[in-house]
């Protein structure tokens, strides 16, 4: 067991896929054995957020630099673990909470503790000599016997923040619910092709946003989900059997507090929340959509069990920015009948532990668990481990294009082959 300690912590700074620095962290054991995780970084972030630490150096990347985050785990974070058995992964990240004393991590940086909290857990597969989803089970105890690989939600259409504001809605997404995740895997593929040379024929741009998604100005938004729906049929596929649809808008984005209205720019319009839950419901009954993330505002927790009670039987309404990953925020939720499903996002909570007690609250009421990446993103594959860990509903790991969005994609074929 001895062999298990936590001998040495290092992070330095790296960039993401936005070509921001961000946190990576290795762990080393006294065996000899190495974990490494990195860090990835939203853009539309959401206010309860725990806080990233920036260095605000205006000198450095912007302000953007991480070299604070950095120290904070090469000198603070480290004594504070040095010795330890990784494999005591929820102590771990209890004496880092500890050590920060802050809600919202801001001592010492949710980016910094975040990526201690990974490389610890990949140290401890590795020194376990397990793949990292079935480490996960066993660490957390968590109660699933089989595995069931997620269903991946494939952002191609892209707006919002991560795309220039090309349309007001973020995310749009395609579904494919196939048996296998090889064949959910190359139906997105080929259907991400079609759409491109129809997106081409249209005298539309093919240029690419933050996930790897197309970013196209359409005139309105609505004009996403027809071309989604053209190009799932022309890639030879049957929408609503084969594969669905999910948005993310990501109103709080383009939510206005002073006159609590929806400011559509691509539409031209200023919605209420009820107008809001109307076009919701048009869409609902209009298209096969499966999901709604993040359809309304973050705190408007009376709006969120209105729109539940009207769509909750009929979709997923995943909390993204509304609940944050934050089991005291998901029960709220719960005890509201807000929603009836979490987007899960490790950098929004900020350890690897409270992650899964969202994920547990959530199985535990019957809330839809989707895993996600952020728009901002490195080859850390973690999430996919997760997924598999926890049995996760849905992935979302954006389009299918970039490297550092199909890695994840790609670690989730090895492990259904692993696990045949
Ligand atoms: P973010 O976007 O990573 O920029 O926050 C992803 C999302 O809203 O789901
Ligand atoms: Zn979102």
């Amino acid at each position: 067991m001895s062999s298990k300690k936590i001998e040495h912590i290092h992070a330095h700074e790296m960039l993401d896929s936005r070509g921001n620095p961000t946190v990576h962290v290795s762990v080393m054991l006294k065996n000899g054995v190495i974990g490494s995780a990195s860090v990835p970084s939203g853009a539309s972030t959401g206010i309860h957020e725990a806080l990233e630490l920036r260095d605000h150096d205006e000198k450095r990347y912007g302000g953007k630099g991480v070299l604070k985050a950095v120290d904070n785990v090469n000198t603070k974070i480290f004594k504070a673990l040095v010795g330890m058995d990784v494999t005591k992964q929820r102590q771990i990240d209890a004496i880092m909470i500890d050590l920060d004393r802050t809600v919202n991590k801001s001592r010492l940086g949710a980016n910094a503790i975040l990526g201690v909290s990974l490389a610890c857990a990949h140290a401890g597969a590795i020194a376990s000599k397990l793949p990292l989803y079935a480490y996960l089970r066993k660490t957390y105890e968590l109660p699933q016997k089989t595995y069931r690989l997620p269903v991946p939600t494939m952002n191609i259409l892209n707006g919002g923040a991560h795309a220039g504001w090309a349309v007001d809605f973020q995310e749009f997404m395609i579904v494919p619910v196939q048996k296998k995740f090889r064949d959910r895997y190359r139906c997105g593929s080929e259907i991400f092709h079609v759409l491109g040379k129809l997106l081409e024929t249209a005298g539309h741009s093919t240029l690419k946003g933050d996930e790897g998604g197309y970013a196209v100005a359409f005139k309105k938004n609505e004009e996403a989900l027809k071309m989604l729906m053209l190009a799932i049929k022309k890639a030879g596929y049957k929408p609503g059997k084969d594969v669905f649809l999910a948005i993310d808008p990501a109103v709080s984005e383009f939510y206005d507090e002073a006159t609590q209205t929806y400011l559509l720019k691509t539409d031209g319009k200023t919605l209420t929340r009820e107008q809001m839950i109307e076009m919701w419901e048009t869409f609902a009954k209009t298209y096969p959509i499966l999901s709604i993330e993040d359809g309304l505002e973050q705190d408007d927790w009376d709006g969120w069990v209105e729109l539940t009670k009207r769509l909750g039987k009929k979709l997923t309404l995943i909390g993204d920015d509304f609940f944050v990953t934050n089991p005291q925020r998901l029960q709220k939720g719960i005890e509201m009948k807000a929603a009836n499903g979490i987007l899960i996002k490790l950098n929004q909570i900020g350890t690897l532990s409270e992650t899964i007690d969202a994920i547990l609250l959530a199985q535990q009421n019957k809330y839809k668990v989707s895993v996600s990446h952020r728009s901002g993103e490195t080859c850390d594959t973690t999430i996919a481990d997760l997924a598999v860990a926890v049995n996760a509903d849905f992935i979302k790991s954006g389009s299918l294009s970039r490297s550092e969005r199909l890695v994840k994609y790609n670690r989730l074929l090895e492990i259904e082959e692993e696990l045949a």
